[in-house]
């Protein structure tokens, strides 16, 4: 193994997909959707592998299909306050993956300093370190009064601005940004970005603005806000999108990096000698979905405006269930997972130790005892703060109800 990859073997989604998978275990812990789709995109896929333009079973551009990157540029350019070029300022990704990969690859030389949030979507630590740069990380903190509520919200959780702003030196290359984020639901307000963006600017550093979540928002107050919005950081802003989580559907495997020229060239160099380009028949199916939104983009009926209405129910059914059986959720406001405090529920032979954590403990016994697949906090924290998190699982509501229901059950049986 090639140095820069040792000390990376492990990953969670690997053990505990698996895990899952093993035990037959109620699925509540991976992020994915366990049913259909939006009709369209089936329809879509059935229209584009029928279609007579042949041309769409042979690579396309590099860059991204044309239709696509189009399609891209006239959905976002709106919600971007300015007109996206598709051509130099979006590129097609195989998803949001690797499309934090290249930049991080292509942005990141060795010894640089990229400032990473806790709790973080796994990937960005060893990704950072893959490229040779330093994770320097700062974590989001519960308020003391949120600690030992019965039922929190993502909210209570922020950043100490001293603490962030020390963070910044000279050899800071980049700060990532996940919003909403992935595990807690925290949906950043305007004030938390404006300062982010401030020493970004102060400081001379790119921010990568992971919004995979960006149309799952549950507060009309706590609206999704896209930091390269803000004024003078569309310069210095990539901004991560995902086909799969846009459309439910995961296996699609798409993903869309939005910037200035200067960064998303950065971005292609790192893509071209890799991948070159993606798969053509999904990316002319992304483009068509697409096209239909953008035609009923001010209708509730719009997929992106009625996804939250889809997930609130669920949320706050799962939400009581775990309050029920002892566990103190962490309502998020954003994304579809929840965090809960496990433990008045988990008993002496789950401590932390050098062999493992505590929550990868319980999340171990839940899969194969309870048939109950969750995720462990830890996973989403670097070894030197993620002592203070290890009461904590992960839940995903993006299930049918049936799911839910069989995961509810359980969990009624663990008190
Ligand atoms: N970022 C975050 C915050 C995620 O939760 C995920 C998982 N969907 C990804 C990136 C990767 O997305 P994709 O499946 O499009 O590669
Ligand atoms: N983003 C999803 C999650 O957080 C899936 C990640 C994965 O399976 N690698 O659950």
């Amino acid at each position: 193994l090639a140095k820069r990859f040792v000390g990376l073997e492990k990953n969670i989604w690997i053990e505990f997909a698996a895990l899952a998978v093993e035990h037959k275990a109620v699925n509540v812990g991976q992020g994915f959707i366990d049913y259909e789709p939006p009709q369209y995109l089936i329809d879509f896929w059935t229209e584009a592998v029928k279609d007579p333009n042949i041309l769409l079973h042979q690579y396309t551009r590099g860059f991204g299909h044309r239709r696509l990157v189009e399609a891209i540029s006239n959905v976002y350019s709106p919600f971007f306050n300015r007109k996206i070029d598709p051509l130099n300022e979006i590129l097609i990704t195989g998803g949001a993956y690797p499309s934090l990969y290249n930049s991080f690859h292509s942005l990141l030389n060795h010894g640089d300093e990229a400032i990473l949030i806790e709790p973080f979507f796994d990937c960005y630590e060893p990704m950072v370190r893959s490229s040779g740069a330093i994770p320097r990380c700062i974590a989001l903190k519960p308020s003391p009064a949120s600690v030992d509520a019965d039922i929190s919200s993502s909210a209570d959780w922020t950043l100490d601005k001293n603490e962030l702003e020390s963070m910044f030196n000279s050899r800071t290359r980049l700060i990532v940004i996940n919003t909403p984020n992935n595990p807690i639901g925290k949906v950043f307000t305007y004030e938390e970005l404006e300062h982010i963006a401030s020493l970004c600017q102060k400081h001379n550093v790119i921010c990568i603005s992971d919004e995979v979540y960006e149309w799952i928002t549950y507060d009309p107050t706590k609206k999704h806000i896209r930091m390269a919005t803000l004024p003078n950081m569309w310069e210095r802003t990539v901004t991560i999108g995902s086909a799969g989580k846009t459309f439910s559907s995961t296996g699609l495997k798409l993903g869309w990096t939005i910037g200035p020229k200067h960064l998303i060239r950065c971005c292609q160099i790192a893509h071209q000698d890799c991948v070159y380009t993606c798969p053509t028949l999904p990316q002319e199916v992304v483009a068509r979905c697409f096209e239909y939104e953008r035609n009923r983009l001010n209708s509730p009926e719009c997929y992106f405006n009625s996804i939250p209405s889809e997930f609130i129910g669920k949320r706050d059914k799962l939400v009581q269930a775990l309050k029920e059986c002892g566990m103190k959720p962490v309502v998020p406001d954003g994304g579809y997972f929840v965090l809960a405090d496990f433990s008045q529920l988990a008993g002496d032979e789950f401590q932390s130790d050098a062999e493992d954590m505590k929550d990868f403990k319980f999340v171990r016994y839940l899969t194969k005892e309870k048939q109950l697949a969750t995720i462990p906090v830890t996973g989403f924290y670097t070894a030197e703060h993620r002592h203070s998190v290890d009461k904590y699982i992960r839940f995903c509501f993006a299930k049918k109800d049936e799911t839910l229901d069989k995961a509810i059950e359980i969990l009624r049986k663990l008190k």
